[in-house]
């Protein structure tokens, strides 16, 4: 699948649900309202639509939301999809959690083909972590990360980087993870949908997360990459990669290689734009695949050069009105 600027779509990232056990403050309101269930592909259809992307030359699987991981039975989906890694058609599949359900999942994971999990923790302290994500139990995560270890999946941490909440922590969970032997990935936050306040107030440029590790350790920017938009430098003292992720203060379009599939079949080309195509109606229009590809096809035809975000302070309102667990992160 090649798109009309040249870049080839590899890289299939799928929103399973968009429901979640937690509230995390930069991604969700108090009082979410979640898609309704009548409209959410069974996990059969779900299967058929990534088999769909990996027939067409998708390498890359992503399962993620909402947290993919509180979906009933999605083992069930994980399971089948690894037929795709045995076969050798796809070379990564991984998952993005919140790590809730690690310590009940981890082996599952490993033994259907997942290598690698990313997960999502801003702080490394219980009470501001139980603040930022509303529901969420610091113990519980940190317990199912060593469940992944042990298990033997590779970890790499995804931090948002949030001005007066963790950015006196940068160096403690930098630290923390080259200790436990986690990559690190620090993220902006992005303007995606409605979130009851302005996201401005706790906007933190990654430049500044930089400068802070830059003060105490030795960072060389190398050219290393995961198929994701992160930039990644090599810490000399702790001897890990730190990736960042910096939509807005750094656009990252040209290298784009991924789409995104939401629970209910659109298909979003651009994680900030509106456009989306509706894979649901072809998946339903036909048992025949020939109609699905052909969508899918005029689908990445309509790819964008790229997004539009932008953060200004007292402009409350986001860049898309889709939340990031509808698109996925
Ligand atoms: N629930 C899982 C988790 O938290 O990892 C997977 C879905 S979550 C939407 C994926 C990633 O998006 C997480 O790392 C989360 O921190 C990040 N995220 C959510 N909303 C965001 C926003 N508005 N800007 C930047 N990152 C965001
Ligand atoms: Fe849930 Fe992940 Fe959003 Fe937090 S960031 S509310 S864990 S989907």
């Amino acid at each position: 699948m090649i798109d009309p600027f040249g870049r080839s779509v590899t890289y299939l990232r799928v929103s399973v649900t968009d429901r979640c056990d937690f509230r995390c403050t930069y991604c969700m309101s108090e009082d979410m309202t979640f898609l309704p269930k009548s409209d959410v592909l069974s996990l059969e259809e779900l299967d058929r639509l990534c088999s769909a992307f990996i027939a067409k030359g998708v390498k890359k699987l992503r399962l993620t939301g909402g947290e993919p991981l509180v979906r009933r039975n999605i083992m069930t989906l994980i399971k089948s999809l690894g037929r795709h890694m045995e076969s050798g058609a796809l070379e990564e599949m991984t998952v993005t959690t919140n790590g809730s359900q690690l310590g009940r999942l981890a082996g599952e994971l490993k033994a259907a083909g997942v290598e690698r999990v990313n997960v999502s923790l801003d702080t490394l302290d219980a009470d501001k972590f139980h603040a930022i994500t509303r529901r969420g139990d610091l113990g519980i995560v940190k317990d199912g990360l060593q469940a992944a270890k042990r298990a033997g999946l590779a970890v790499k941490i995804n931090t948002v980087a949030l001005k007066g909440v963790n950015e006196t922590e940068i160096e403690d969970i930098a630290k923390w993870c080259g200790d436990e032997g986690f990559d690190l990935t620090f993220i902006e936050t992005m303007p995606m949908g409605e979130i009851g306040k302005d996201r401005s107030d706790t906007y933190l440029p990654l430049s500044a997360v930089r400068e802070r590790l830059d003060a105490i350790w030795s960072l060389t920017d190398i050219d290393y990459r995961t198929g994701g938009p992160a930039k990644y430098a090599q810490v000399k003292e702790t001897g890990r990669r730190i990736g960042f992720i910096t939509p807005l203060s750094h656009n990252f379009c040209e290298s784009c290689n991924r789409v995104r599939l939401t629970c209910t079949g659109q298909l979003y080309m651009c994680l900030g734009q509106d456009d989306d195509a509706d894979l649901r109606a072809a998946l339903r229009a036909s048992e025949d695949d020939q109609v699905l590809y052909a969508a899918i096809d005029e689908a990445i035809s309509r790819k964008p050069k790229g997004h539009d975000f932008i953060i200004e302070r007292g402009q409350s309102a986001p860049a898309v009105t889709r939340h990031m667990s509808v698109t996925g992160g």
